[in-house]
């Protein structure tokens, strides 16, 4: 990659941001393609996140990334927002453009596009279960009641935030019907009754994360078993879905839609997708034999 003085910036502001892939991700797609274009992380520190902002405006970024903890702080620095993102309540992809700072969300696309794309499944008309109600679960349970999935079960250790995502679902998706639950509930009957079950908490990270409600041995054929989480691959929760026979599906597509859907944003192209999995798929890689 040459820097030069055409070089067209973009980035990810977060905090902090040891662990992120995009860089890998984008960079590889903005080479493959011969665009001038560079993607740097941006660590930010709370205090200073409306001046980073300003300062994404001042320096000429094409656009930026925006990931924990600032996905809803942002907004309120931004000049106009997408009807999506408004209604999720969270960003995580800028746009800058003629000087404004426009606000995306595409971690549901992301999610959706992995869901029919990878794992073949259309969400219309299905029942969703859905362990977790903060952002990652806020993206994936609004896109798939705007794909048209007719029933959404939302699971959490806090009923009240449960309680408060399905408000959102009921206010915005009059069809769809929702039920909040707590991990004390009873979740036999919404188990068989999903065809859909989504683990969008961070158990399953590492093993002393927690533990998950799920009644693993209801698990059949019938059910297609995702997991947001990308590191491992394969979490544990896949494993046993697996070995019901369940279908599976790991977090990795979601997090290379969400950029391809990113990327497609600030450049106006086609992302070349099978070069943005490869490069995460191999920093993946690396990363494990580094850790092991
Ligand atoms: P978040 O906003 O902090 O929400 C965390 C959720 O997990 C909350 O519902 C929380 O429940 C629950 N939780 C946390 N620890 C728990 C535990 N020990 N036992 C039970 N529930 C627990 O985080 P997020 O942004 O939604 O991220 C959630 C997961 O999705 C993370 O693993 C993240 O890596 C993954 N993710 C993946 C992608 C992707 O592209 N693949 C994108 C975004 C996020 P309470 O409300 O009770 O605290």
């Amino acid at each position: 990659m040459r820097i030069d003085g055409q070089t067209r910036l973009t980035g990810i502001i977060g905090y902090p941001l040891r662990y992120t892939l995009s860089p890998v991700l984008h960079n590889a797609a903005f080479q493959h393609l011969g665009l001038n274009w560079c993607y740097v992380p941006l660590p930010v520190e709370r205090p200073f996140l409306h001046q980073a902002l300003e300062g994404v405006r001042a320096l000429n970024f094409v656009g930026i990334n925006v990931t924990m903890p600032y996905k809803e702080e942002v907004i309120q620095f931004l000049d106009e927002i997408a009807s999506y993102a408004r209604v999720v309540g969270a960003v995580n992809t800028i746009h800058v453009k003629g000087h404004r700072l426009i606000g995306y969300n595409t971690d549901g696309r992301g999610f959706l596009a992995s869901l029919q794309r990878d794992a073949k499944f259309d969400p219309k008309g299905e029942n969703v279960l859905i362990v977790g109600a903060g952002g990652a679960a806020r993206s994936v349970a609004v896109s798939l009641a705007l794909a048209g999935a007719s029933y959404i079960a939302i699971v959490n250790r806090t009923l009240r935030r449960a309680r408060s995502l399905s408000r959102l679902l009921r206010e915005n998706f009059p069809s769809c019907e929702v039920e909040a639950m707590d991990f004390e509930a009873d979740l036999s009957r919404v188990f068989l009754k999903a065809e859909l079950v989504i683990n969008a908490t961070p158990v399953g990270m590492d093993p002393k994360s927690g533990k998950l409600p799920f009644p693993i041995e209801l698990l059949n054929p019938k059910h297609l078993v995702c997991d947001l989480i990308y590191r491992p691959r394969e979490t544990l929760l896949l494993k046993m879905a697996k070995e019901k026979g369940a279908r599976t599906l790991g977090g990795l597509g979601m997090l290379l839609h969400q950029g391809a859907a990113a990327f497609e944003i600030w450049t106006n192209l086609e992302p070349p997708i099978e070069v943005m999995r490869k490069a995460l798929e191999e920093a993946l890689e690396e990363d494990r034999h580094g850790e092991g």
